[in-house]
């Protein structure tokens, strides 16, 4: 196999040094191998030159795609192919395919991923931000509590423009974890200015345990949570999730724990979780 050169290798050749400066490292790596499989098959010289965009094309798509996956900062691996659909039927297979399309990106949208504890949440929302940066799209993974605390730090230090405008560049940012733990005493008046910075330009993805009638506790601020939720609910996706822990599945199948009693009424944690009111779980725009 050819060995991999080095983007500060001087080149000697001339066709290496043109391959350099127009940085085709795909094809300038594999260069000999390539033209031998061109040669083996025949190729004429256009079916070459498609041979080796293609190649190029990978490898510029497959470095895109590891590098937004590094800045993305998930917690973790989680894919799509990995959820348990059966093991969670008030989630919509249907639902969750159609906003694995990232069209809801593509138009600003926001999803709500509501329900207690264990039931994927955290999991579907990593998919999804996946999913988003397979289709081109910048992604941004962070706590509800990083968040805020990043935001009132640069509000102390006369910078949260500065923080807001990196806050807005992402096209999907996740915020995870909304109403797990209390936030900062200003942490409504600085969410609500990150939400209106990226109203209708870029989407957002929220996870919380709280149901949005609860958000006002959760902000420790109703009225300043009611804006946020206007602007947040205006183009959305409100996903409530049922049912119990996964994580506690497991356990409970080992005889672990017990089951809940039969005919019981809302699953763990979940008495708090609302329906979404008010048809606010719009479809996608079209
Ligand atoms: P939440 O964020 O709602 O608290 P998580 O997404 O962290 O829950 O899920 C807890 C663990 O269970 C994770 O390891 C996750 O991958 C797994 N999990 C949850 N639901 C499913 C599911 N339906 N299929 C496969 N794994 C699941
Ligand atoms: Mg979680």
């Amino acid at each position: 196999m050819t060995r991999a050169k080095k983007a500060t290798e001087v080149p000697t050749d001339p066709l290496d040094a043109m391959l350099a400066r127009l940085q085709l490292s795909g094809i300038r790596d594999q260069l000999d191998n390539l033209l031998d499989e061109a040669a083996r098959a025949n190729l004429s010289a256009r079916e070459t030159l498609i041979l080796l965009c293609e190649r190029e094309i990978a490898r510029k798509d497959h470095r895109r795609i590891d590098m937004a996956l590094k800045l993305a900062h998930f917690p973790a691996v989680k894919e799509l192919a990995g959820f348990d659909f059966e093991a969670q039927p008030s989630i919509d297979p249907k639902q969750i395919r159609d906003l694995a399309a990232s069209r809801w990106i593509a138009n600003g949208e926001n999803v709500l991923l509501l329900g207690p504890p264990g039931v994927g949440k955290t999991h579907l929302s990593i998919a999804l931000g996946r999913e988003a940066i397979l289709a081109g799209y910048t992604v941004q993974f962070t706590t509800a509590t990083t968040l805020v605390a990043g935001l009132a730090k640069a509000h102390g230090e006369r910078r949260l423009d500065e923080k807001l405008l990196a806050l807005s560049k992402p096209k999907l940012l996740i915020v995870d974890e909304l109403g797990y733990l209390p936030l900062e005493p200003d942490a409504a008046h600085l969410f609500f200015q990150l939400v209106s910075r990226r109203y209708e330009t870029g989407a957002m993805l929220i996870t919380s345990n709280r149901s949005v009638a609860e958000w006002g506790t959760v902000f420790a601020d109703p009225v300043v949570a009611t804006a946020i939720l206007d602007r947040l609910l205006h183009h959305s996706h409100v996903l409530t999730i049922r049912g119990d822990s996964y994580r506690l599945r497991a356990k409970r199948k080992s005889g672990l724990i017990q089951p809940p009693p039969a005919g019981d009424g809302p699953p763990v944690g979940s008495a708090s979780l609302r329906p979404v009111t008010g048809g606010n779980n719009l479809q996608p725009r079209s």
